[in-house]
C-alpha cells in the first residue's frame, strides 16, 4: 500500500482488506512504518515510535487470522496514541522535557481496550506539553507542522495525532481532550474528531491536564471510524471512579438515521464579531445542508459564553498546578541537580516545564491560594455552573448544537509567538463544553481559499454521542 492509498484508509476498507486476507496486518502496518519514516522529519508527529511492538503484535493478529479466530474489526489495524497515555514499557512524556525517558510501569486503561481489540500500536505521538496549547508548537520535543501545508500549525494540543492522519501514519488516533485538544487538530486538519462526555471513557493511565475536564476520545477520517473507535473505548471502569453507567451504544450502527425534523440550534454567541467570514460562510453553508436533509435549524442564545474562557483557564491552570505538583524530579521523569531536596526540585522544574506549564502553574497556584481563592476560583466555579445551565436550557429547545470548531483558520507556525493570550481566546468555542462535561464532535465543513480546512462542532446532551454521530454522519454523506 502506498502513501495516497494509506492517507485515504478508514477503519472499514482496511478491516475488509484484512478479514479478505487481500492485505496482511504485517504489511499494512510495514507501509505504515515506512510512511511515518519519510515523513517524520519534517512533521514530528511523533515523540515515540513503537515499531517493534507493531510489527509483534501485527504478526500475532495475523497468525490468529490465519486460524480464522473470530476478531475484532480493529484487529491489525495500525493506531497511534497520544503521549499522555501510559503504556508499559514506553515512554511516555505528555510532550514535556521533564517527562523525557520516563518509562510507564502500566498500562492506560484505553490501551488495555485498544490491546485486547488486537489494534495495532505504532507509538505516541507529539502534543502540547501537558496538553497546553491550540497550536501544537509547545511541545518539548518541538512543534509539529501540518502536513496540508507544513507553514501552517496542525492544532492543539493533540497535534501529532492529527498530523500523522493527515499523512497516512495509521488509520485512527487517540487523543485527549481538556478544552478542545481533540476537536481543534481534527478541524485544522480535516479529520473527525470526538470529545466524549465526561464519565464516559475512563481517564486511568492518562497523564492528567485538569481533572474535572479530561476526556478521552478517538481522532479518524471520518465519523464512521470514530463511533467504532468509540464503541471499543466507552464503558465503565472500576479504575476512574468517574466513569458513567450509561449504556454503550452500538454507535456505528445508528449513524443511518435520517435527520428529518431534528432540531438543531446556532447559538448567537457563537458568530459574533471575531469570527472568520469564511468559517462564518462555511457554517452558513452547513445550515443549508442540514435544513436539505430536513432539519429545522433554529437561532438559539447562550448567554454565559462570553465567561467561559475565564472560567475555564482559572479552574484548568487550578487543577493544573495541583495536579504538576508530583513531577519533582523525584519520582518520574528527569532528575534535578543540586545538594538540598529544594536546589533539585527548582533546578528539574525550571528546565523541564516550558514557559506555557510555568505561566499555567502560576496563574493557578495564584487563583488558588489563600485570600484569592473565592475572588478566582471559586468565581469560575460558579461561572460553571451558569455555563451548564445555559446547556441544559438549550437543550430543552435543541437536539443538537452547532458551532464553528474554532473561531479562526489555521494559523502559520509562530504567528502567536508573542501573545499568549490570543492562542488562550483560540480556544472560546471548544472550552465551554468541558466545564459543562457534554459531548462535542468536530466535523470537516469545508475548505478556507488557502486550501486549509474548516470544521464545525457539533454538542450533544450528557452521554448522547450516539445523536452528534448521527448528525455528523448524515452531514458527512450529504458532503461529500
Ligand atoms: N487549548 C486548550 C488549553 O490549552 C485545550 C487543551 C486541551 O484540550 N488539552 O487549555
Amino acid at each position: 500500500m502506498n502513501q495516497d492509498e494509506l492517507k485515504k484508509l478508514t477503519i472499514s476498507t482496511a478491516s475488509e482488506l484484512l478479514a479478505s486476507k487481500k492485505l496482511s496486518s504485517v504489511e499494512l502496518t510495514q507501509a505504515t512504518l515506512d510512511v511515518i519514516e519519510q515523513q517524520e522529519p519534517v512533521i514530528n508527529a511523533f515523540i515515540t515510535v513503537t515499531k517493534e511492538i507493531a510489527l509483534a503484535r501485527a504478526k500475532q493478529v495475523d497468525e490468529l487470522r490465519a486460524k480464522n479466530e473470530r476478531l475484532s474489526i480493529l484487529a491489525g489495524i495500525p493506531y497511534s496514541l497520544k503521549d499522555v497515555y501510559n503504556v508499559k514499557g514506553v515512554q511516555t512524556t505528555g510532550g514535556a522535557k521533564i517527562l523525557e525517558g520516563y518509562i510507564s510501569p502500566y498500562d492506560a486503561t484505553v490501551e488495555v481496550l485498544m490491546k485486547k481489540s488486537n489494534a495495532v500500536l505504532l507509538g505516541k505521538t507529539n502534543c502540547d506539553s501537558f496538553g497546553f496549547g491550540t497550536t501544537g508548537e509547545h511541545s518539548g520535543f518541538g512543534p509539529t507542522k501540518n502536513p496540508i501545508n507544513i507553514e501552517y500549525v496542525p492544532g492543539g494540543s493533540s497535534s501529532g495525532s492529527g498530523a500523522s492522519l493527515v499523512y497516512g501514519g495509521g488509520v485512527f488516533s487517540i487523543g485527549e481532550d481538556t478544552g478542545g485538544s481533540i476537536r481543534c487538530p481534527a478541524s485544522f486538519c480535516g479529520l473527525a474528531g470526538l470529545k466524549t462526555t465526561y464519565g464516559r471513557v475512563s481517564r486511568y493511565g492518562a497523564a492528567p491536564y485538569a481533572s474535572s475536564y479530561d476526556t478521552m476520545g478517538p481522532m479518524a477520517r471520518n465519523v464512521k471510524d470514530v463511533a467504532i473507535v468509540l464503541e471499543h473505548l466507552a464503558g465503565q471502569d472500576a479504575r476512574d471512579a468517574t466513569t458513567g453507567t450509561a449504556e454503550v451504544l452500538p454507535y456505528s450502527t445508528l449513524l443511518d438515521k435520517s435527520i428529518k425534523g431534528m432540531k438543531i440550534g446556532m447559538p448567537k454567541e457563537y458568530f459574533g464579531e471575531g469570527l472568520d467570514p469564511e468559517v462564518r460562510a462555511s457554517m452558513e453553508h452547513a445550515a443549508d445542508v442540514f435544513r436539505s436533509l430536513g432539519a429545522e435549524v433554529i437561532e438559539i442564545s447562550l448567554p454565559y459564553t462570553e465567561y467561559a474562557v475565564a472560567a475555564y483557564y482559572v479552574i484548568g491552570t487550578s487543577e493544573t498546578s495541583s495536579n504538576l505538583a508530583r513531577l519533582d524530579g523525584i519520582r518520574y521523569g528527569i532528575e534535578g541537580e543540586g545538594d538540598t531536596w529544594m536546589q533539585k526540585i527548582k533546578d528539574v522544574r525550571g528546565k523541564g516545564f516550558n514557559d506555557e506549564a510555568k505561566r499555567r502553574i502560576m496563574v493557578g497556584t495564584y487563583a488558588l491560594s489563600a485570600g484569592y481563592a473565592d475572588q478566582y476560583y471559586k468565581k469560575a466555579q460558579q461561572v460553571r455552573q451558569l455555563l451548564k445551565k445555559d446547556f441544559v436550557r438549550a437543550f430543552t429547545e435543541v437536539d443538537v448544537i452547532m458551532t464553528p470548531t474554532m473561531p479562526v483558520l489555521p494559523p502559520k507556525i509562530g504567528e502567536n509567538e508573542s501573545d499568549p493570550l490570543k492562542l488562550w481566546l483560540m480556544d472560546a468555542f471548544t472550552v465551554s463544553v468541558n466545564p459543562v462535561g457534554v459531548p462535542g464532535l468536530s466535523v470537516p465543513t469545508g475548505f478556507a481559499k488557502n486550501g486549509l480546512p474548516i470544521g464545525m462542532q457539533l454538542i450533544a446532551p450528557h452521554f448522547r454521542e450516539d445523536i452528534i454521530l448521527n448528525v455528523g454522519y448524515q452531514f458527512e454523506q450529504e458532503v461529500k
